[in-house]
């Protein structure tokens, strides 16, 4: 009877698996091979070493795990010349991938990791040392645009992607002090803020689904607004943030607060109608946006 492997992940780690009845932890090394696993008594019933670019020096133990050398960040064996990542299959025996790289000539076509394979791993296959959690760190070798600033808002000034199966944001330009800021600051705190949001709602948008491989951009059902839902958290923030302006007193100020709203609401009711494919629906559309037309 084919029994059931079940992982318990974390950000996409594992820590342990369930095969069939029986349960092990994962011990990884600083790189996120497996060195060994460890039953629910917490003895040791399997171990393994590796040669730095992945094949077996040694391995003990009769649990058939493809998850070995960086196994806990993903990287699947799958027969002892063929290690599976994501978005491309390694060959540890060669020290190469099997496959070029889609970023060549950006990327060195077949080469692993700036051959550094102790210091560094690629869990995408595409981006050596590229963290899920930093999405902008290495935005653009994964393809991502950076954008441009000139327009008075910044054009382009963020997405949503996947990396390792799950929704990452990252806005395009930064503002100081944020943790994730490897670029400079958007013109305007307020527009970064409130497209920060927008981008959290695609983010957290249960319609959202990544690709089989988790990378790249989210697939959304056939006609589904999308952007209607990003544009609405968008606009929705710029009311709240400006919702006081009237009980500004200095009347030069109140205008001033008033005129950075309206410029604002044009943007994002422009875009969630007339940027974006689909656009917003009337029935969708942020009521604010109707008001003004
Ligand atoms: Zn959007």
């Amino acid at each position: 009877m084919p029994s059931v492997t079940r992982y318990l992940t974390v950000d996409g780690e594992i820590l342990s698996e369930k095969r069939g009845a029986a349960k092990s932890d994962y011990l990884p090394d600083p790189l996120g091979s497996t060195a060994a696993l460890l039953n629910s008594s917490q003895t040791k019933t399997d171990s393994y070493t590796y040669w730095p670019y992945g094949e077996e020096r040694t391995s003990s133990g009769s649990t058939p795990t493809p998850f070995r050398y960086v196994g806990t960040l993903g990287y699947r064996k799958d027969d002892s010349s063929r290690t599976y990542v994501r978005a491309r299959v390694l060959n540890p025996g060669r020290a190469r991938w099997m496959t070029m790289d889609p970023l060549w000539p950006r990327q060195s076509a077949y080469g692993y990791c700036y051959a550094d394979p102790i210091g560094a791993t690629d869990m995408l296959g595409l981006a050596c040392g590229y963290d899920c959690n930093k999405p902008c760190a290495n935005g653009a070798a994964l393809g991502a645009s950076t954008g441009t600033s000139g327009s008075y808002y910044d054009s382009l000034p963020g997405y949503t992607y996947c990396c390792d199966g799950r929704l990452v944001s990252c806005l395009n330009r930064k503002w100081p002090g944020d943790p994730d800021a490897d670029q400079p600051p958007m013109s305007d705190r307020d527009f970064y803020e409130c497209v920060l949001a927008h981008e959290n709602a695609h983010k957290n948008d249960p319609k959202a689904k990544c690709p089989p491989n988790g990378l790249g951009s989210p697939i959304y059902p056939p006609g589904y607004q999308f952007e209607c839902v990003g544009y609405s958290a968008e606009i929705a923030c710029y009311e709240k943030k400006f919702a006081n302006c009237g009980k500004i007193k200095n009347t030069v100020e109140r205008e001033k607060c008033y005129k950075k709203f309206d410029s604002l609401i044009e943007y994002a009711c422009g875009m969630a109608l007339r940027g974006v494919k689909p656009p917003c629906s009337y029935g969708q559309l942020p009521s604010i946006c109707l008001l003004r037309r």
